[in-house]
């Protein structure tokens, strides 16, 4: 018999916030295992018959979920279906796997799966973690994919009757998309990232979820006892007693917290002595643009426009301006700050030829890849220019770092500007230009950037990385990842002092911005925005409303005489303790 274990606590991803306790259900999911099988040259039409049959019957599964949202009316997880529905007909998928079976005499399952993995190794050397979770995304149709080929069931979950946590290897945007929120408490996976469609529908659905444990569903057993907290990542199966009450009592007080914080999401974002600083949110499509209203978010300070380079081919003009145009309109009267391609290396889609790299988060990526793309670049900047006539844009260019590719990508602007006037078409002339501050060297000149920007953002992600030479996704390097480093703290007032200076507005869009015990030592910089995930908006609202500007001022200079980051930690920890206990004491 297997001995029943007992308080285990596991760190992972905390990916959507909420404390969930229940009991678990395994979802049977695990990978399947198939033996690579031989064939003669007279079998191959057959095997390639039966993969395309099961490619066909993926479809028609994914249709029949797509119409059931139809017909519910929850038209925002529909295009994420679509994307699915997109992988299915890449002509990668179909004739890769073709191409194993033929060339290599190897069954269906055996040719997909040898194509799985090779795409895999391509997904594994990708620097850029919005990209690298694209990764989960095929892993999941080709999964599907195998299930049929091998006539296992794709165990779905809307007939979940009780209430449970749901404990998966992975799962599809799909699965999410059908979560009863009143069946499903949370869920946890073994793989995973932040931004994986999984977590993005997870979020905007707020269910609470812990993704990357790694082999949870290994180490669980169904009808093991799970608490899952999905804002720090920790999960406890079989807790003991006090434990269990700890958590209860946080979820109950959890979910006052989140109620009584809601109060915050129609008030202004003030300091007590008067001070405004805007709240928006950072979002990668536009079907979240109803959760950054629920949560009150003042526009969009970030909109990552990579996903759109994620389909079955480039995105054109029309694809641009079909998107924008959503947002400009959906966050009136509110802006929507675009950021142009931040594509980090590698060979990524059959559409893009990407180097081979050694070191992408340092090659040619970001604003680097749009000046050499100069018609990726301009069919962008068309659609943004256009969609700029239906509500209020503003463009950012990424990974500056230095002032001839500012001055470059202007120059490729105002050439996109011409083609408009010559043809007609409408534009905001006034359409602010600024860019990500996320390169210590254009940090180092931001006095001089400010000058041809219209504003700046700081992208603290990268600033971080690149200021202490921390690779953001390495985790032998993870604990000296530290947003307040007293380096960091000094690059980012040098920022905001020197655009002060010039008279032009500075943001927040890093992880650092939605850090509510960050918030006063930011207010003291002077930051005149802060952008961060729209659940964490009415938070550090209900922060920005209970400091004085004062208060964060002495905050940040008291700070900024500590000698390392572990001090200032402490110290802000222990200041928001007592400026806010209901929310900081023991955290
Ligand atoms: C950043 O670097 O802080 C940022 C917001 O951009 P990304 O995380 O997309 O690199
Ligand atoms: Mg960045």
């Amino acid at each position: 018999m297997v001995k029943k274990r007992e308080n285990i606590t596991l760190k992972g991803i905390g990916v959507s916030s909420g404390i969930a306790i229940g009991r678990a259900h395994l979802i049977e999911r695990g990978r399947i295992e198939v033996e690579e099988r031989s064939i003669k040259p007279g079998q191959v039409e057959r095997e390639t018959n039966r993969f395309k049959r099961a490619v066909e019957q993926s479809k028609g599964q994914l249709r029949r979920i797509k119409g059931k949202f139809v017909k519910e009316g929850a038209k925002e997880h529909i295009y994420i279906i679509d994307a699915h529905l997109l992988i299915l007909e890449d002509r990668m998928l179909i004739d890769d796997t073709i191409k194993n079976i033929r060339e290599g005499l190897i069954g269906a399952e055996g040719a997909l799966k040898r194509h799985m993995h090779d795409l895999s190794k391509i997904f594994d050397r990708i620097e850029d973690e919005y990209l690298r979770a694209r990764k989960s995304d095929i892993e999941q149709i080709g999964e599907r994919v195998l299930r049929n080929l091998v006539g296992k069931r794709h165990e779905g979950l809307s007939h979940i009757k009780e209430k449970v946590v749901i404990v998966a290897h992975d799962l599809t945007p799909s699965d999410t998309a059908q979560m009863k929120k009143d069946k499903i408490l949370g869920f946890i996976t073994d793989i995973g990232g932040r931004t994986s469609h999984t977590s993005i529908v997870a979020r905007s659905l707020e269910i609470p979820a812990v993704v990357g444990l790694d082999n949870i569903t290994q180490q669980i057993m169904p009808g093991d006892i799970v608490v899952l907290d999905g804002m720090t990542g920790v999960v406890i199966i079989n807790p003991p007693k006090a434990v269990f009450k700890a958590y209860l009592e946080r979820s109950q007080n959890y979910q006052y917290f989140e109620e009584e914080l809601l109060r915050f999401k129609e008030l202004p974002s003030v300091t007590k002595d008067g001070y405004s600083v805007r709240l928006a949110g950072n979002i990668e499509l536009p079907e979240e643009i109803p959760s950054l209203k629920d949560h009150g978010a003042q526009g969009i300070g970030l909109y990552r426009t990579e996903f759109l380079y994620m389909g079955k081919r480039l995105p054109t003009e029309e694809d641009h301006f079909d998107v924008y145009r959503r947002l400009a309109e959906g966050v009136a009267p509110y802006s929507a700050t675009i950021r142009t391609l931040d594509m980090g290396g590698d060979k990524l889609t059959s559409h893009i030829e990407w180097a081979e790299e050694t070191n992408p988060a340092m090659g040619l990526r970001a604003i680097r890849f749009s000046l050499k793309e100069v018609e990726l670049f301009k069919a962008q900047l068309s659609g943004i220019l256009r969609a700029s006539a239906y509500g209020k844009l503003k463009i950012m260019f990424p990974m500056i770092s230095g002032m001839m590719e500012l001055r470059q990508a202007k120059e490729i602007l105002s050439e996109v500007k011409s083609e408009l006037d010559s043809k007609g078409i409408p534009y905001d002339r006034e359409m602010e230009v600024g860019i990500m501050m996320e390169i210590p060297s254009a940090a180092a000149i931001a006095d001089i950037l400010a000058k041809e920007a219209d504003f700046f953002s700081i992208g603290t992600n990268d600033l971080i990385q690149y200021s202490l030479a921390i690779d953001r996704v390495n985790e032998h390097v993870a604990y000296l990842y530290e947003p307040l480093h007293p380096a960091v703290i000094r690059i980012i007032k040098g920022v905001v002092d020197a655009a002060h200076n010039a008279g032009i507005k500075v943001s927040m869009c890093g992880e650092m911005a939605g850090e509510p015990a960050y918030v006063p030592i930011l207010l003291g910089l002077g930051l005149d925005e802060l952008s961060m995930n729209a659940p964490v908006i009415p938070w550090v609202k209900k922060i920005v409303r209970g400091v004085s500007m004062s208060d964060a001022k002495k905050l940040l200079s008291d700070v900024m005489a500590f000698t390392a980051a572990s001090e200032i930690e402490s110290h802000v920890r222990e200041r928001m303790a007592e400026l806010f206990p209901d929310e900081f004491m023991g955290r």
